[in-house]
């Protein structure tokens, strides 16, 4: 079954849409969204509303927590605070209700685990080797039989593997993942990137073949950042869509 596996879309439209342009040019079965998918960019309701329509398989993350009102903005810093308050009163209510509803994370088709932080914590934070060791501990407790767990929420593409992990390149360029490792993977974010690069990200993985390849999609930043302004949103979240930080 081959996959398409997105981020932290937080509402950048021009972002998903080049996304969604791109991956049709791979035979996709499922589009699943690791969460985050408002907060930050100005059309929360119109990417909720494609994501719905692509029957993408959606996970809720801490922004779509607390733009629907699950979650107060306390733990936000003042700029993401301030584009949630923005977000929540325009989010449509049946949205709102939509985003509430959705799980913290599953089990795909029997196989890979998708969360937005880390199972069982989808507020934390996997950045360090460490934190990726303990974290596949976990999955390895939490779920017999699950060895490939999808993640968001840092915007960073990545990869941690522990086990017998085996990581090979076939003749595409693709990733190809050892049937023995632990592994932890990031597809980094379509609407926001933190790892320095400029346009969206998102990953194709393939269960059979078990192959993982980063896509890396431009898109046009301006409208977004214009977006940004119009809305009267914090400036910073246009300026930071320039240096992917
Ligand atoms: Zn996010």
């Amino acid at each position: 079954m081959r996959y398409a596996i997105i981020s932290d879309v937080h509402g950048n439209l021009e972002a998903l849409q080049a996304v969604l342009d791109d991956l049709a040019k791979w035979r996709i079965e499922k589009l699943i969204c690791l969460g985050d998918l408002v907060g930050y960019y100005a059309n929360p309701n119109e990417c909720v509303e494609v994501l719905r329509k692509k029957k993408a398989q959606c996970l809720r993350g801490n922004h779509d927590r607390a733009a629907s009102g699950l979650a107060d903005l306390s733990a936000f810093n003042v700029g993401a605070r301030r584009a949630l308050e923005w977000t929540k009163s325009v989010l449509k209510a049946e949205y709102c209700s939509w985003l509430r509803a959705l799980p913290d994370e599953m089990v795909i088709d029997g196989g890979f685990l998708v969360c937005h932080g880390a199972p069982g914590d989808p507020d934390a934070y996997i950045l360090t080797e460490k934190e990726a060791a303990r974290v596949l501990a976990t999955v390895c407790m939490m779920y017999s039989g699950v060895r490939v767990c999808f993640y968001g929420h840092t915007h960073i593409p990545a990869l941690f593997a522990t086990g017998e992990a085996v990581v090979e390149k076939n003749a595409a360029g693709e990733l190809v993942l050892g049937p023995e490792g632990l592994y932890l993977i990031n597809p980094g974010s379509v609407g926001q990137p933190r790892d320095g690069t400029v346009g969206a990200s998102y990953i194709v993985y393939d269960s059979r073949e078990r192959t993982v390849e980063w896509r890396q999609v431009e898109y046009d930043i301006r409208a977004t950042q214009k977006k940004v302004y119009e809305a009267g949103l914090p400036s910073w979240l246009a300026e930071r869509l320039q240096v992917g930080r």
